[in-house]
């Protein structure tokens, strides 16, 4: 099985026809949207995609929008037993989006800043799938008792963060997209295994190469979250004892319905 420790975050979105100046107001032109986010629960919800039995190892708060998720995950098949109720909102990202489909994002982290890592029962087969949206020394502890358990780690290094020389070292693999690539090989971080993502260029997995499964242009929709897609089907992948090719065959698939859909889980509203 597949036991992802990360974040949950409720996406509030709204959409504007130009961003604000600092200072400035501007009024939204619909009404908010709320959707499930945040890197953990997308990659989650993809293992779960991927046929994985899935334990999610995070934090919400005590709230609508953390019972919420917490009822969407079980919905999708996701075992939130491991889903603490911590004493803080619900992580959220305020996300506003222009004309122009430019955003940015303000990422309150809140509960998510309360994750432990307190692992279900996994060993020899299992994998474990960590992001760093929730606090690094949290996900080295983890990824240190899971690699002592004899269970697989993968690392997506995501948002960039260094990572303790140990912890680099155990995960097979570190995945990254480009922009993470250039930050780890700026840092004296090394990697034993790693695994770029290069969107539809594909992917390289310690120098091979290998193909995206090919979307057409116009079917692109919106390219968020197919690093999450991406890695949750991995992970389900190398639990279920896939090899290397199979594996990245199985997650740039994922990737690719990724782009096809808004947002970063498919059908997302919360
Ligand atoms: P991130 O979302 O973290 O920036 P990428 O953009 O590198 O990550 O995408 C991760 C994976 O998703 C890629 O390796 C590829 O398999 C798939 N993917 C992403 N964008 C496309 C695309 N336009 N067409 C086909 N596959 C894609």
């Amino acid at each position: 099985r597949v036991v992802v420790l990360g974040s949950l975050n409720v996406d509030l979105v709204a959409h504007v026809e130009r961003h604000p100046r600092p200072g400035e107001t501007v009024l939204a032109d619909d009404a908010v949207q709320r959707f499930a986010g945040g890197k953990g629960g997308n990659q989650a919800v993809a293992a779960a995609a991927a046929r994985a039995e899935v334990v999610m190892v995070a934090a919400v708060g005590d709230d609508e929008g953390g019972a919420a998720y917490r009822a969407r995950l079980e919905r999708l098949g996701v075992d939130v037993s491991a889903v603490a109720v911590a004493p803080a909102a619900t992580g959220q990202a305020w996300i506003v989006v222009d004309d122009e489909g430019e955003n940015s994002i303000v990422v309150v982290a809140g509960a998510n800043g309360h994750v432990t890592a307190d692992l279900p029962p996994l060993g020899e087969g299992d994998v474990l799938l960590v992001q760093l949206e929730v606090p690094v020394p949290v996900v080295a502890r983890a990824a240190r008792a899971a690699h002592a358990r004899g269970a697989r780690v993968v690392v997506n290094a995501a948002p960039y963060a260094a990572l303790p020389h140990d912890v680099a070292a155990l995960a097979d693999p570190v995945v990254v997209n480009e922009h993470e690539a250039m930050q780890l090989a700026d840092s004296d971080v090394v990697a034993r295994s790693l695994l770029v993502t290069f969107g539809a260029a594909g992917c390289s997995w310690d120098g091979e190469r290998f193909d995206a499964a090919p979307v057409g242009a116009d079917e692109v929709v919106d390219t968020t979250g197919a690093g999450d897609a991406f890695c949750g089907a991995l992970a389900a992948a190398l639990a279920d004892g896939a090899d290397r090719a199979e594996a990245v065959r199985r997650a740039a698939a994922a990737g690719a319905a990724a782009v096809r859909h808004h947002g970063a889980q498919p059908d997302p509203e919360l």
